[in-house]
């Protein structure tokens, strides 16, 4: 071990944590989506984020819980309002690749205040970015849970 700390050792070893190895199945609805059976699938799912995507998985936006609760607090129809004019929108999507570490997305969740990250990789026609995941802040928790258990081995 060569003189490292037990923290650099732990720094080494949280580093090498992997988007890749801890994402978890995203959620999509498409831009013609409901605002209603957004809020549907959100229970149904039981996922505070979702991602808006068109053909081929490509992310267009995302629409969160506080995103569904904003738009149904007027007396409007939420069956006629499409997430598509609630959702935030590309380019604005803070996101990750699959070979981003795990601390790198943690770092995105706290410095732009999200919940949801989705992980993404380059469409294969060039068409844009297709959703290939989703890391969260309970993503971030349970490997923090992990680490924990794993030095009181
Ligand atoms: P909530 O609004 O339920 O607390 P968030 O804090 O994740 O959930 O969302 C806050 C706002 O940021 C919402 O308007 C949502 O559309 C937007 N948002 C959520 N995730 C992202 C993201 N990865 N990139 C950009 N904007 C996001």
């Amino acid at each position: 071990y060569a003189g490292k700390s037990g923290n650099q050792l732990l720094g080494e070893h949280v580093r090498k944590l992997s988007v890749k190895d801890y994402k978890s199945v995203p959620v999509v609805v498409k831009e013609e989506t409901s605002v209603y059976d957004a809020i549907c699938t959100m229970f149904l799912e039981d996922v505070g984020t979702l991602f808006v995507v068109k053909e081929g998985g490509i992310l267009i936006g995302v629409v969160s819980r506080k995103d569904l609760l904003k738009s149904s607090m007027g007396n409007q129809d939420l069956q006629t309002i499409p997430v598509g004019v609630i959702m935030t929108r590309m380019p604005n999507i803070v996101r990750c690749t699959l070979e981003d570490s795990l601390s790198e997305a943690a770092a995105k969740l706290i410095r732009y205040q999200v919940d949801a990250l989705p992980v993404v990789k380059e469409a294969e026609n060039g068409g844009g970015l297709e959703v290939v995941g989703r890391i969260t802040k309970t993503t971030i928790t349970r490997a923090f849970v992990e680490l924990g258990e794993e030095a009181t081995v």
